[in-house]
């Protein structure tokens, strides 16, 4: 049948328990399954492999990405290595260079050691991915929109270069979600997600997730997972579906925030300039109209006065909690520079866009009066910080 997002978000996997009638997912907190007989079990056997609360989580995030198959991870940093343990010593990876700062610090810290190469791109310019591509090159890795600075890759086009040379294309949708991105009917093999974000959705659970719609490809990510054991617990498979069931709702409400603290910031003296992609001159606002169906919570803003009025802002922020993370329902203020680009060499944040200046807003669902009230004062602080 074909159902919208919202009612898939709450019964795509959800069917009430059939040992109990139990509507909710029950929280099966168990390690072993009883076998009827030693060749015969009901399709669990051991919860490392497999187990019902994370099943009834990966088929309710393959319905709401439109893939076949899901794969639910410990965190998202356990999916983003999950993709690459497909890779071989040898192969090549294509990234876009604008990506989270924990996907870089494997892709140049752990994964080189293990022989896998990475060429990072502006992939903003679909040019140059096709440039960088090698006779080695296995995937193209990309997120949209990106972190922090909300630029907007072209997924389609990334697809078409990866599928002309036998690459897969992974999409970190972790941003866009999959209420208002589908990477996989844009044709990308993979979408990922960090389900501590978005999914998730109330800062209180990490994990991660995998969704693909080919069935060889899924069978050679979950032996990996098998293999090597980076799974969620079933109580945290529990929360993240029982956030995943108001992420529509709770998406349209961020954008219509964003909308406001964007407008609201926009053209104010005390910040030199503001990334939403809502917004019509942002420079991949058509990209974005034609791939996502909406522009997402996050405002990016660099303010007048560097560092300092950075850190006065930041700091004097109350209603957004300074700290790491995105896509609660608590407003949050990250200062990149610092915490979520940390592990980013400086010369190579300052080439991407990313300066002392340079101050994130994850906008929560909190009333947006009070929201622009806050950011109110902490201007007027910034402002005497300089
Ligand atoms: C947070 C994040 C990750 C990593 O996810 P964890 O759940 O923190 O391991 C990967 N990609 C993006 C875009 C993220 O924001």
């Amino acid at each position: 049948m074909n159902r919208k997002f919202e009612t898939r978000a709450i019964h795509a996997g959800q069917e009430p328990d059939t040992a109990t009638g139990a509507t909710i997912t029950p929280v099966y907190q168990t390690v072993t399954f009883t076998h009827d007989a030693v060749d015969q079990n009901k399709g669990f056997a051991y919860s490392r492999t497999g187990n019902p609360t994370r099943a009834a989580l990966e088929t309710c995030l393959a319905s709401l990405e439109g893939g076949r198959f899901a794969l639910a991870y410990a965190s998202g940093m356990a999916a983003v290595a999950g993709t690459m343990q497909v890779l071989s010593a040898g192969d090549h990876v294509v990234v876009a260079d604008d990506l989270y700062g924990g996907s870089y610090r494997l892709f140049t810290r752990v994964l080189p050691r293990y022989a896998i190469r990475f060429s990072f791109v502006d992939a903003t310019r679909p040019e140059e991915v096709a440039k960088a591509m090698e006779p080695a090159t296995k995937m193209v890795w990309i997120e949209s929109p990106t972190n922090p600075l909300l630029r907007i890759v072209d997924v389609a086009a990334c697809a078409q270069i990866a599928r002309q040379h036998g690459a897969l294309l992974v999409v970190d949708n972790t941003f866009a979600t999959p209420y208002l991105q589908n990477p996989l009917a844009l044709g990308a093999h993979v979408a990922l997600h960090s389900t501590t974000k978005y999914i998730g959705g109330h800062s209180d659970v990490v994990g991660g997730a995998l969704v693909v719609d080919d069935e060889e490809l899924h069978q050679r990510l979950k032996f990996a997972q098998n293999a090597t054991g980076g799974v969620p617990g079933p109580w945290d498979a529990w929360l993240t579906l029982r956030g995943v069931k108001t992420l529509a709702v709770r998406m349209r409400q961020h954008e219509r925030g964003a909308s406001r603290v964007a407008e609201r910031l926009r053209g104010r003296p005390e910040v030199a300039s503001v990334a939403w992609p809502g917004f019509a001159d942002h420079p991949g606002h058509d990209v974005a109209r034609r791939q996502m169906r909406g522009f997402g919570g996050i405002v990016t803003l660099d303010l007048v006065g560097g560092a300092p009025a950075a850190r006065a802002f930041c700091e004097a922020l109350e209603l957004f909690s300074l700290g790491e993370s995105l896509g609660g329902v608590e407003s949050l203020v990250g200062y990149p520079w610092l915490m979520s680009h940390a592990a980013f060499p400086p010369e190579e944040k300052r080439r991407k866009g990313i300066s002392e200046a340079t101050v994130r807003l994850s906008v929560g669902l909190e009333d947006a009066d009070d929201l622009c009230a806050d950011l109110e004062q902490a201007l007027a602080a910034a402002r005497a910080a300089v």
